[in-house]
């Protein structure tokens, strides 16, 4: 295959009912638009299911990554959202063919009752998949490594075609998948961190693995010309109180300066409700 040394980019047209499917997706007036999150974190935790399995019989299929997670990345500036898992994740073949070539059995009766209005959430029987990353985003990569394979990268904006193509400069995952959602102007709330965590809660309470979400913390404070105070107060807590106290007696210029930290916070539970103490059950739970 000539893409596996130069990465370049191969065209795929999508199977027919996956293109209607997609149509739907985008076109059908759909309020609840917020399941994608929950398809996809099903998604990650099926193909970790497969991965634990596999290693189950032989440890070294956990090699290239022995860590299970799905973790959540929101980046504002260029308005994606990113879901990763540390999965089986698909060979170029598995993107190929899972990812548009071959449609679901289900997909018929999910694009009836899609059509016909039936909210969808509550019904539960039809999952709509991967392809609900199109409720949210106007154009979808797919990261993914297998441990059979080399990294590669799905790509589409929908519109009947998608690339594959081999990753040779992008950061490589170890195992597993990377989807990165390019979100649609008008679905931009869910860069909130705030919101993505009230989703996880709210429909992936039962995930069985760790889903962290890359949480943005911004610390205020006032320093002044006297470093060695800044940090000894600091260590004592009260930052901005205490400085301005001291900068009236010294005379010091002070500055309000920002800093901004990252961290992985472990967002769900990883227990089903029913395991769980009932005294810390919330009423919406
Ligand atoms: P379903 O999950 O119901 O089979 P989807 O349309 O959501 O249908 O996904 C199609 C297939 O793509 C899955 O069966 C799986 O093989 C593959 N797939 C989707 N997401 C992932 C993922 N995060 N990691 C590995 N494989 C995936």
């Amino acid at each position: 295959m000539a893409d596996v040394h130069t990465g370049e980019a191969q065209t795929f047209a999508f199977q027919a009912e996956i293109n209607q499917l997609l149509s739907l997706i985008i076109n059908t007036f759909y309020s609840n638009k917020e399941i994608f999150l929950r398809e996809l974190i099903s998604n990650s935790s099926d193909a970790l299911d497969k991965i634990r399995f596999q290693s189950l019989t032989d440890n070294s299929k956990l090699d290239a990554q022995p860590e299970f997670f799905i973790r959540l990345v929101s980046d504002k500036a260029n308005k994606t959202v990113s879901i990763i898992d540390s999965g089986i994740g698909m060979t170029k073949t598995d993107l190929v063919n899972n990812l548009g070539t071959i449609a679901r059995s289900g997909t018929k009766e999910f694009m009836e009752a899609l059509q016909s209005g039936v909210d969808l959430s509550m019904t539960g029987q039809f999952g709509v998949g991967f392809y609900s990353s199109y409720l949210v985003a106007d154009k979808v990569i797919v990261t993914s490594k297998h441990n059979d394979d080399e990294q590669y990268i799905w790509e589409s904006q929908a519109g009947g075609s998608f690339n594959v193509t081999r990753d040779v400069n992008g950061d490589p995952l170890g195992r597993g998948t990377k989807i990165n959602l390019f979100l649609k102007d008008d679905q931009l709330e869910y860069l909130e961190e705030r919101k993505l965590n009230d989703l996880v809660k709210k429909h992936s309470g039962f995930i069985s693995y760790p889903i962290y979400l890359w949480t943005e913390k911004t610390t205020e404070k006032y320093v002044t010309d006297d470093e060695d105070d800044e940090i000894k107060k600091e260590e004592e807590g009260d930052v901005e109180v205490v400085n301005e106290e001291k900068d009236r007696k010294s005379n010091k210029k002070k500055k309000k300066v920002k800093e901004v930290s990252h961290e992985w916070q472990l967002i769900n539970k990883q227990k089903p409700i029913w395991m769980r103490k009932p005294e810390e059950i919330t009423k919406e739970e």
